[in-house]
């Protein structure tokens, strides 16, 4: 399950965010198509939402189907049975903040995992310091604190017990927090504000002129595949790059750009970052993990020395938490937030009415969008042109069949 604010243009300043869900059955990347996503509950209104206006009766009714599952019947008439349950809950930080009712990541003991309170270095942000005996939250803390804070708290009036302000309902479907509320590695080391846009903003703001120009051009003349959607763009453009531009540049470009442009201190150090980043985006052997966990704790050990204190913000003390979220809920390419973010875009582009009621307007074409049967055949045109291969079924094997004479007769090959 996921949640996050959807930018609706309106002319009044209303607030929208709608909660998604991605059926882990479904295997990557078929999974992110926005026809196999669900999407759960929307809300709309003037105020930013509470965990519990965000839902409705959602966890409600979450609950009835973990309890009594779901059954289905095909068009064979075959009865299929379904159990229900919830793997994870996925967010950006604020929004990750309001769902588990704990102060937001600029704000101190803002960790679901740890105890760790943060320094505020004399500034408005609250920083967290490398520390490798920082006290870890058990589930009861997590439940105990939170108890407390509910029991303290008025109508009008938010008790909070280190960091955390009450009960969410989200406990009543996940059992462990530090299992299933899981950190999201888009925002937290691709997005603009996450991790490697921090990192290019110094990098660029303590090179000369001359050289900021050269590495944007480096970036600019990397020949990219042909299948890989991204156009990059040039450094003076930063504060436009899209988190897929900014995720390309890490994984592909940013390892040979720091080695060639910056010195060697600062790519030793960065390789330990790039090489734990690139394993757990994908690795082949589940024990590389250990790999990526050493040089995640060594880069962090690090890196107040080479960027400074103010450097060590939530989001990269986050980062020691992804290899067990690995190791428990598979590679960050198939938990990140890229494919929810296309989804959203779709959600948008259902909302047919320009007056009333935009929440229940794109719910509705939402609801009806689903259950229309379209014919997803592929033409030639989709195939080898458009390159829109993603599911073998939907080839049109009455097209793939004018060919297969010539197929055959030339390249001795049976289909
Ligand atoms: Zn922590």
């Amino acid at each position: 399950m996921h949640s996050d604010g959807v930018n609706i243009m309106t002319t009044k300043h209303r607030h929208c965010y709608a909660t998604t869900a991605t059926i882990l059955e479904i295997p990557p990347p078929l999974r992110d198509v926005a026809k196999n996503k669900i999407l759960l509950s929307l809300y709309f209104g003037r105020k930013q939402p509470s965990v519990e206006s965000m839902y409705g009766r959602l966890i409600d009714d979450i609950l009835t189907l973990k309890q009594r599952g779901l059954t289905v019947e095909n068009e064979k008439n075959e009865i299929i049975n379904f159990n229900f349950r919830c793997q994870t809950d996925k967010n950006d930080l604020p929004c990750r903040a309001v769902k588990w009712k704990i102060n937001q990541f600029n704000e101190n003991y803002a960790c679901t995992h740890c105890k760790q309170e943060g320094n505020t270095l004399n500034s408005p942000l609250v920083y967290y310091p490398y520390s490798d005996n920082h006290v870890l939250r058990t589930q009861h803390d997590f439940v105990h604190a939170a108890k407390l804070a509910a029991s303290r708290s008025k109508p009008g009036y938010v008790t909070i017990v280190e960091g955390i302000k009450g009960l969410t309902p989200l406990l009543k479907i996940y059992k462990n927090v530090t299992e299933h509320c899981i950190f999201d590695y888009m925002h937290a080391v691709c997005g603009g504000s996450g991790h490697i846009g921090h990192l290019l903003q110094k990098w660029l703001s303590h090179t000369s002129s001359t050289t900021a120009t050269q590495m944007s051009d480096f970036v600019l003349e990397t020949l990219i595949p042909h299948d890989v959607k991204v156009i990059m763009k040039s450094f003076s453009d930063l504060e436009w790059y899209k988190s897929k531009e900014l995720k390309f540049f890490l994984l592909y470009i940013s390892m040979p750009l720091v080695v060639k442009f910056l010195p060697a201190a600062i790519a030793n150090h960065f390789v330990l970052f790039f090489l734990s980043i690139r394993i757990l985006h994908f690795y082949e052997d589940v024990s590389q993990i250990d790999d990526a966990k050493e040089f995640l704790q060594q880069y962090r050990k690090e890196l107040a020395a080479i960027y400074g204190a103010k450097f060590e913000l939530y989001s990269v003390h986050l980062l020691q938490y992804f290899p067990n979220q690995c190791r428990q809920h598979g590679a960050l390419y198939t938990t990140s937030y890229f494919s929810e973010e296309s989804f959203l875009g779709y959600l948008k582009s259902l909302r047919k009415n320009t007056t009333v009621k935009i929440g229940r307007n794109i719910f509705h074409q939402y609801l009806l969008q689903t259950t229309i049967h379209k014919d997803e055949t592929l033409t030639l045109e989709n195939l080898f042109i458009d390159e829109q291969i993603y599911d073998s079924t939907y080839i049109s094997k009455q097209e793939l069949n004018k060919f297969l004479p010539l197929l055959q007769q030339q390249f001795q090959v049976n289909i």
